[in-house]
């Protein structure tokens, strides 16, 4: 197997079988370029609506790096419709609310439940999950459905009219379509985009991302209330921000600690990263400041929104995911958004009655796509206001109008 063995063992091979989706009046022979989170959900799309998928991954090994990753339910309602609710239950935690709560204190200002608001609201539950759960999940129902991956396949050019690729050995593929979910440094989108590439916005952020053992919370009163009943918190102050949640199904507590740090990556010191990220957040609630103090060991990574694209499509060749929308992780909505243009896509090639209406239906979903994803890359970078006010008017204002009924109640 291409994929690490999480998902499987836990299937019953009933669970196994797959809802069908849109299915193509012209089934298509399409190369995708990228085995990401946003590459497979679009592969499995594709292939349940009929098109024969091969998936390009220059990666000799599949898998995801990181921590957790919160599905939110706009994603989970679209990867139950593909079949992958048995794959990924057994890995799940689904938190009942997001509490927002003083950086200072810890006090709760704000409360969105999740537990039933968003089940019964949007009609599919929200996640969180270990991010290699997530690949390995996908991944599973990718081998499940026969769609072949090959592994150590760099592609090195695409070729927008022929639809083809050429790969680092010089191979080159052809299909009536390629899709490049190659992630924010995107090599399809420079070509589509006509040798430019997009601008970046770099706001200036950057997030360590750490995991806690949950058994050396348990030993502690202080932090161990906070594992009681599964639930996103997140602390909010002056230019940052601490997400809180626990994934492996209880079995981890998850931080992405954001800062301010616009500085280039390639100067920061990794060994240096657990006492930066302590020094950082040093006169935070104690409760805080005493999970930090249980991280022994972080990554940091810089923060970066794609700008947004006026082009997803050149001919035969169109980009989706990371590729075309990066965005700041302030919404959770990054993946989902990728998930989304997977199914999206499916939709809009399955109206397809001959091979000349291809570059209609790209058109409809570049269009439909590219507002839906601009919209939250705006959010995002929104947010990373919204949270960050320094203590005084502007965060006064915005405490007081977060939900009343739970404004100012401490933990
Ligand atoms: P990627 O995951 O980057 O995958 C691209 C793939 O293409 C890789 O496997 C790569 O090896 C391959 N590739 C690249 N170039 C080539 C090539 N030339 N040839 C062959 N293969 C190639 N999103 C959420 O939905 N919820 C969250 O809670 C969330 N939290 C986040 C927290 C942080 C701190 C960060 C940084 C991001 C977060 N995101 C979240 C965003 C999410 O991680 C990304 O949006 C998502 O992983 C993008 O998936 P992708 O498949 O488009 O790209």
């Amino acid at each position: 197997s291409n994929c690490l063995e999480f998902a499987r063992p836990f299937l019953a091979p009933e669970t196994q079988t797959s809802e069908s989706v849109h299915k193509a009046k012209v089934p298509l022979k399409i190369i995708l370029v990228g085995a990401g989170l946003g590459g497979l959900a679009t592969a499995i799309a594709l292939a349940q609506s009929g098109h024969n998928v091969t998936v390009f991954e220059q990666t000799p090994v599949l898998g995801e790096v990181g921590a957790g990753i919160q599905i939110p339910s706009n994603s989970t309602r679209i990867l139950f419709k593909l079949g992958l609710e048995p794959y990924l239950r057994p890995y799940v935690t689904e938190p009942e609310s997001i509490s927002f709560r003083r950086w200072q204190t810890g006090n709760v200002i704000g409360k969105t439940k999740l537990i039933p608001e968003f089940t019964d609201n949007f009609d599919a539950p929200y996640y969180v999950i270990h991010r290699a759960h997530f690949h390995s999940a996908l991944c599973q129902k990718v081998q499940d459905m026969g769609i072949e991956i090959k592994l150590g396949a760099r592609v090195e050019d695409y070729n927008p009219a022929a639809g083809s690729i050429t790969l680092a050995d010089g191979t080159i593929y052809t299909g009536d379509l390629v899709i490049a979910a190659d992630g924010i440094k995107s090599v399809a989108r420079k070509i589509i985009l006509g040798g430019e590439d997009m601008a970046f916005r770099k706001p200036g952020f950057a997030a360590y991302r750490a995991t806690v053992d949950v058994e050396r919370m348990r030993n502690d009163p202080e932090v161990s209330w906070i594992l009681e009943k599964p639930a996103l918190n997140i602390w909010i102050g002056d230019s940052r921000h601490v997400m809180t949640y626990t994934i492996g199904a209880g079995k981890a507590f998850n931080m992405v600690l954001s800062h301010p740090d616009g500085t280039d990556p390639t100067t920061w010191n990794p060994l240096k990263a657990v006492e930066d990220m302590k020094t950082e957040f040093a006169n935070w609630d104690p409760v805080l400041t005493k999970l930090i103090g249980l991280v022994e060991k972080t990554l940091k990574w810089p923060l970066i929104s794609g700008s947004v694209l006026d082009k997803w499509v050149s001919e035969k060749l169109v980009i989706l995911g990371d590729a075309a929308h990066a965005m700041l992780p302030y919404m959770s909505q990054g993946a989902a958004m990728a998930v989304e243009d997977g199914v999206a896509l499916a939709r809009s090639l399955s109206k397809v009655d001959s091979k000349e209406q291809l570059a209609k239906s790209l058109s409809i979903f570049e269009k439909v796509r590219m507002q839906r994803a601009g919209q939250m890359q705006e959010a995002s970078l929104l947010n990373s206001h919204l949270w960050h006010f320094a203590d005084g008017p502007m965060q006064e204002a915005r405490d007081a109008a977060m939900i009343p009924e739970v404004k100012g109640i401490p933990f």
